[in-house]
């Protein structure tokens, strides 16, 4: 991975309005971040390409939209009262918490002591609250730490209404929250997040096949966020790392400028789930073949994305400096399905009435046509270019004295981003030539 510095990443989202710290006025809420409007629509393109790659495009998914709180059977059925935990240890001389597995022991991270660390205890990352006016402990639930359990507690709902033939999978968007010993790494590792999460139910024997195919699909997307392939590893989980539902999982790790770490997770939860929500609800989870053959509980294989990782990764890879003209320049080169603006437009100068009457006709009906448009008439068009070229805009439109005199009337500059080089369109045709 070429050596992009994180805090670069960090200031420019936080200047050209992608990515705020959470509750920033008030000194910020830590493992909290705000998404600006170039965030949001970078996030939107992101989930969109997903829904659309693994529902839309295919006949064996199903969508849900389940709530975030939970009956907390849920989430003791599930194991995770009793084990999503990590390990806590605290240092003896500046009381500063640290996730073990995380940290080199022998020395406090934060006041440099020597072994100041007594032996870790387990802490549940899993936020809890109380649900109605009384708080005891029957009102207690928790904000969902993983999507994928409002998946499991809908299965037979999909399945009695739908009836799907197996194998097939339900997929959902949706926050997750963990409280993170140390949030950290800008927003790798939040308390509030975002999954992108798939349950692909198959039969028991099924399984290893269905955990290839993923295995290949979870490439393609890869591919699809524009990520360097050589950038993205597997890594086949040892037993003892695996959470507590898994018999296989392989991390998919990329190599973002804090170091390789995890992107996305791709995982064989077995029957656990399904299994552990029969025997404690007393409903039967069992699917019925349509040829008689004998019902079974579904085994499951489970991709979980984490959106924040694929903006973090996306960012990383598409920033890139050149010269241009002798003058440094920093683009994001976004593949062009994910950059928050499409395009730009600009009149040439501010102060050319038939210039901005002319660019306002252009920038309404490319509005019209793409929605990500943006108009653009700060400084000067160098400077435009530039500030279009950090946020990754492909193309910027320019209206100039070319578009309203002599031969080349009705026609605009398109400026490209990644070559910056330019060239006459017609504007009857830049709408096809835009969507390309
Ligand atoms: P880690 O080992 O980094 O704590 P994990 O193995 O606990 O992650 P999973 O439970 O497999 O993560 O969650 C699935 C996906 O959700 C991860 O691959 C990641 O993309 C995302 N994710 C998990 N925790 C966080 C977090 N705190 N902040 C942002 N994304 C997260």
């Amino acid at each position: 991975m070429k050596n992009v510095e994180l805090e670069t990443i960090v200031s420019l989202c936080k200047r050209r309005g992608f990515i705020y710290q959470g509750s920033e006025v008030y000194g910020g809420l830590s493992g909290t971040w705000d998404y600006g409007p170039l965030g949001v629509s970078l996030k939107r393109n992101i989930i969109n390409l997903w829904w659309k790659m693994f529902v839309d495009a295919r006949q064996d998914m199903y969508g849900v939209d389940a709530a975030i709180l939970m009956n907390s059977q849920v989430w003791k059925a599930s194991g995770h009262v009793d084990t999503f935990t990590d390990p806590l240890v605290e240092c003896s001389n500046c009381h500063g918490r640290f996730r073990e597995d995380k940290i080199d022991t022998n020395k406090c991270p934060t006041c440099g002591k020597a072994s100041p660390f007594g032996p870790a205890r387990q802490f549940n990352m899993m936020f809890k609250t109380n649900v109605g006016p009384v708080d005891d402990e029957s009102s207690i639930s928790y904000l969902r730490p993983e999507t994928a359990q409002g998946i499991f507690t809908n299965f037979k709902n999909v399945v009695d209404c739908f009836y799907p033939d197996m194998p097939f999978g339900i997929a959902q968007v949706g926050k997750a929250f963990r409280n993170e010993i140390s949030p950290r790494d800008f927003i790798f590792r939040s308390r509030e997040f975002e999954q992108m999460e798939i349950e692909y139910f198959v039969h028991p024997d099924k399984w290893e096949e269905a955990f290839e195919n993923w295995r290949q699909l979870v490439w393609q997307w890869v591919e699809a966020l524009g990520l360097p392939k050589e950038s993205v590893h597997e890594l086949e989980v040892p037993e003892t790392d695996r959470a507590h539902y898994s018999k296989r999982t392989i991390d998919f790790e990329f190599d973002f400028p804090i170091g390789r770490d995890e992107l996305l997770g791709l995982a064989y939860r077995t029957d656990f789930d399904l299994s552990n929500i029969q025997n404690s609800s007393g409903k039967n989870m069992e699917y019925r073949p349509k040829d008689d053959s004998p019902s079974y509980v579904p085994h499951v294989i489970e991709p979980s994305f984490g959106l924040e990782r694929a903006v973090m990764a996306v960012l990383c890879s598409a920033y890139q400096e050149d010269e241009v003209n002798g003058e440094k320049r920093s683009y994001l080169k976004l593949p062009y399905h994910l950059a928050p603006v499409r395009v730009a437009v600009s009149p040439l100068l501010k102060n050319k009435p038939e210039l901005i009457d002319k660019a306002r006709e252009v920038y309404e009906m490319l509005k019209t046509e793409f929605g990500n448009v943006m108009w653009d008439d700060n400084g000067n068009i160098g400077k435009r270019y530039r500030r279009q070229d950090e946020i990754g805009t492909p193309y910027c439109v320019v209206v100039d004295f070319e578009t309203i005199e002599g031969d080349t009337t009705d026609t605009v500059t398109v400026r490209h981003r990644d070559t910056t080089k330019q060239e006459r369109v017609s504007i009857s045709d830049l709408k096809n030539y835009l969507a390309k």
